[in-house]
Formats: structure tokens, sequence, C-alpha cells
């Protein structure tokens, strides 16, 4: 079957108000149409029978932490066991129904999510911050998941392959779902990551019980109904919100069949722990996780492109994508003009309220990873030079941009998952030490390289088993199918997400081998 083009390449494209859909002044007729203010939502576990906490919790908006979003009530370990229970039930029948309707679901929840978009853009920017040029981007990126993937499953599921054998026997290869699956996700997509991940989980025969971060538990919410709308039962697909906690009573839980996980590499070496511990099967793991992302800048790169490339890499979404532009290598020669060009670039950003046309960035997404944040910075001044710090809105949960100059590489060792771009000096003819610094992170999510010699090009992307590698570009927003995401070391498993191979470990292979 033919996989489709993704939305996210169109362009501009006709919605179903029959506006043109994605540039500013647009945007600003379809907030016209939202209207506010926008009702509140109420989530709560969405599995047969849970009844969930005794209380229920206020969900805030990043922006502005007086107004209420909505509610979630989190689920209890009494309802991690139903949801186990019920979803061995719906895997019964949901395996064995064809992939070609498992597969249609998930072309009817396309349809639904570019019919909600209106709703869909509000709730992200209400309750993740999202700008308005992100959540367009989201719900695109959301959208081609679900083609996608109910594209490739057709290909690799729908017909079982017949291997080569001798005469008399009929040798016979197929894929099956592999139980109950548990998809854990981070707030920083909410929508596009956690439906990618449950749509791949459910279309190659799995129950899947979707924990959601504690940050996004109303767009999950909504995300999982509008699955249920599409087709998919209430005892394949269930949600469970609710912290750590809940991840972890998942994890532990006998009946679990295979994790998708994403969030950050500390979780996901947890949760490798906590399979390594226990009995019986032997669990997948399937782990997106962090990066300390570098970008190389030589001496010969086009000095506008980069400034553009790397405000939007380390700054937008405040720096809040795993694959954003952590530390930056510019060459010695060309350093002091470049960060003139970026910090008069970054001047310009305009922080506010996501629902605003005009902003940039918006706030991040709660008071923990501002003030981690905070102190990421107070520890830098001691050591090291800051060399620029953005304003920030009188109110709200922002922070603003940074750029901080290291006297060497080694001194940031870890992700820091904000709007801070960290510069490292390097000398002509000191490739070969910058490769080995990047490679010595351990991490291998993103890379950026802005050269114009082809040598360069070829020796950075030989020596580096980056994941995702950008050349004289930017080095975000990866598009479904075109450029399939996911890290190597401590930045994930594999296989990436929207690409040709992810559903392979969502499923397992039977050989029926037939005297005939
Ligand atoms: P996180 O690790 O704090 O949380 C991720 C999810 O794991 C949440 O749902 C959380 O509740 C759950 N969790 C926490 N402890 C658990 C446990 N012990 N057992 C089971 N589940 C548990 O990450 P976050 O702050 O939500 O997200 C930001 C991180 O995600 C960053 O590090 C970012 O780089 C990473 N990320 C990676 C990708 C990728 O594709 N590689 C994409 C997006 C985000």
């Amino acid at each position: 079957s033919q996989i489709p083009m993704p939305l996210a390449l169109y362009g501009e494209r006709k919605n179903s108000a029959g506006f043109e859909f994605g540039h500013r002044d647009n945007l600003e007729r379809l907030m016209a149409r939202i209207g506010q203010p926008f009702p509140e939502i109420a989530a709560r576990p969405l599995v047969p029978g849970a009844t969930g906490a005794t209380s229920d919790e206020a969900v805030l908006s990043p922006a502005d932490r007086t107004h209420k979003v909505g509610t979630v009530r989190n689920a209890t370990p009494a309802d991690v066991d139903r949801a186990f229970a019920a979803g061995r039930q719906g895997f019964a029948l949901w395996s064995r129904t064809p992939v070609e309707e498992r597969a249609a679901t998930l072309d009817k929840l396309a349809d639904l999510l570019e019919a909600d978009r209106d709703r869909l853009l509000a709730l992200l920017a209400l309750e993740a911050g999202k700008t308005l040029d992100d959540g367009v981007a989201e719900i695109r990126e959301a959208v081609d998941f679900c083609r996608y993937y109910a594209a490739q499953a057709r290909k690799q599921f729908g017909e079982a392959e017949v291997m080569p054998g001798p005469t008399g026997e009929l040798n016979r290869l197929s894929w099956r779902g592999r139980g109950v699956f548990a998809c854990i996700s981070p707030w920083n997509f909410p929508l596009a990551i956690f439906l990618g991940q449950v749509s791949a989980a459910l279309v190659a025969g799995n129950a899947v019980i979707a924990k959601p971060a504690p940050q996004t538990p109303l767009i999950a919410f909504e995300a999982v109904k509008l699955f249920h709308k599409a087709g998919v039962p209430e005892d394949v697909l269930m949600l469970l919100p609710g912290a750590g906690d809940v991840g972890a009573a998942i994890v532990a839980h006998p009946k679990l069949a295979g994790i998708a996980f994403t969030g950050s590499t500390g979780t996901a070496q947890a949760i490798n722990r906590a399979l390594a511990a226990k009995d019986g099967p032997i669990v997948p793991l399937i782990a997106e996780t962090g990066g300390l992302n570098a970008m190389i800048v030589d001496a010969t790169a086009l000095a506008e492109q980069v400034a553009d490339d790397v405000v939007l890499s380390a700054f937008r979404s405040a720096g809040q994508r795993c694959s954003a532009l952590r530390i930056l290598y510019l060459q010695e020669d060309i350093a002091d003009g470049m960060l003139e060009m970026i910090e008069g670039a970054a001047r310009e950003l305009n922080l506010g309220n996501p629902l605003e046309i005009t902003t940039d960035i918006g706030p991040v997404i709660d008071e923990k990873q501002k003030a981690m944040l905070e102190a990421h910075i107070a520890e830098m001044k001691r050591s090291q030079k800051v060399r620029y710090a953005g304003k920030v809105p009188a109110t709200g949960n922002f922070f603003a941009p940074h750029i901080v100059e290291l006297d060497r590489p080694e001194a940031l060792t870890k992700e820091i998952f904000g709007p801070v771009l960290h510069v490292v000096r390097w000398k002509a003819k000191a490739l070969d030490q910058v490769i080995a610094s990047i490679d010595a992170t351990g991490y291998g999510l993103t890379l950026g390289v802005h050269s114009r010699i082809e040598a360069t090009i070829r020796k950075v992307t030989e020596a580096l088993d980056t994941g995702n590698i950008y050349v004289n570009r930017n080095m975000i927003g990866a598009v479904v199918g075109t450029q399939p995401f996911g890290g190597s070391g401590m930045s994930g498993t594999g296989f990436k997400a929207g690409g040709p191979a992810y559903l392979s470990r969502f499923a397992v292979e039977q050989v029926i081998s037939v005297n005939t």
C-alpha cells in the first residue's frame, strides 16, 4: 500500500472550514472561531470499572497559573490491575481483528483530529503552553503518525510472507501483537508523541495502557476519547493518568507485554532496572530519551543562515524539544561575529501568552522546570560566562533565552531542558577534538553541521552515530515518514519513530510450517 505524503510537507492546505491553515493571519481568524473562555475538561482514568483517586487535582495553565484549564482524577493501584484485566480480554479480540480494520481506525482518527483541530490547538496552548505555530505543527505530526503507521501496518502485517522451502512444505511468516502494551509519554509533545506511541502499539495488534505525563493529562484524555470514537474498543485502549508512581506500577505488573517510553534518560534507566528485576517473560523496552545536542559551525558557513538556525533550534518552543540545540561549537575565527548576530536575533524574540499571534516563545511547563533552569544559570555564573539573558514577562511561568559561553565542552555533561544555548569555541584543525567531545557525552540524538566543505561534512557524519544529523539547516521538527526520528546510546534504543522499522518491536513474528 502507498505511504501517504506527510501533512507537514504540504505547506498550506485548506482546512475543513475552507480557509488556508498555517499563516498567522489565518490563525487570528481561527482564534476568533475558538472563542473564549475555553470549557474546563475533567480528565479521569478511562478503564472499564475504574474509580480513580478520591479527589481531583487542578490542571493550571503554564502561561498563567491562576487559569484552571481543567481537573484530573489520577489512577489508583486498583485501576492499574483493572486495566490489565480488561486489556487481556480486549487483546484476545483485537489481536485477531484484521490488520485492515485496525489500520482503518487510525485513518479515521486522522480525520477526527483534523476536524477537531481548532479545539486541540487551543488546548495545546492552554495546557502545554504551545504557541499557535507549534500547535499547528504538532497536530500535523499527530495526523501524519496515524496515516503513516496505518500504511506501514498494511504493508508489514497485511499478508503472511511465504518463505522459501522444500517441496511438500509451506512456511509462512506472520506478525501478531504482543499483549497488553504500556505507552508512557512526556509533556513536551503531549499530543503527537502520546498518539504516535499509542497508534503504533494498537495497529500492531496490542491492547494499550497509556500513561501520559502528569503535566498534560487533559490533552491525553481528549485524544483517547477520539481513539474510542474512531472505533478502538474501550478495553483495547485505556488511559491511566498519574505521576511516576502510576508508571512504576504499570512497569512492575506481571501481565505487561512491552513498553514504549519517551522521556528522560534517567527515567528510561529506572524502567530498564525495574524490568531486569522481574521474573517471567523478557519485556521489550522501546525508549526514546534525552540528548546533549551539538551543532558544529566552521568558518565557511553562511552566517545569516547559522544565526537563523541556531535561534530556531535552541530557543523556539522554549528549548523544550528533545532535538533542541544545547551546545554550539563555533570555529574561533568567526565566533565573535556569529555570537553578535545570534544575540541580535535572540533579542527580537517575543515571549508571552502562547495564544497571542505575535508570540514566538511560550512558557516553560511548570515551576519545577523553571527552578531547575534558574539553578543551572546560577551554577554557570559561578564558573562560566553568561553572555546573554533575555527578558521575561512580568507574570507566568517564563524563562528567557540565555547564552552561556563555556571554557571547555566538559563544563556541560547533562541535558538542560530549556532555552539555554551553550557555546564553545574551537580552533581550525581541531575538528577531531570537537568530534571526540561530542562522542564522549554518550548521547546521540541530533547533531547540526554548518559547513560548505564536503570533506568536513563527511568526516563528522562518518565519525558520529548520532540518530538525526542536519546539514546546513536547523535541527528540529523531524517530519514523519521523511526524517524518521530517534537516537542512539543514552538517547534511545530505536527503532525510529515515524520510520519503516518502528512497528517491528511492537509485534512478534510467528512461523507456521505445514507439511502439505
Ligand atoms: P520524564 O522522564 O520525567 O517523564 C516521562 C514519563 O515517565 C512521564 O509520563 C512520567 O510520569 C513517567 N515516569 C516517571 N518516573 C517513572 C517510573 N519510575 N516508571 C515509569 N514511568 C515513570 O520526562 P519529561 O520531563 O516528561 O520529558 C522530558 C524528557 O523527555 C527530556 O529528557 C526529553 O529529551 C525527552 N524527550 C525525548 C524525545 C525523543 O524522541 N527522544 C521526545 C520528547 C522528549
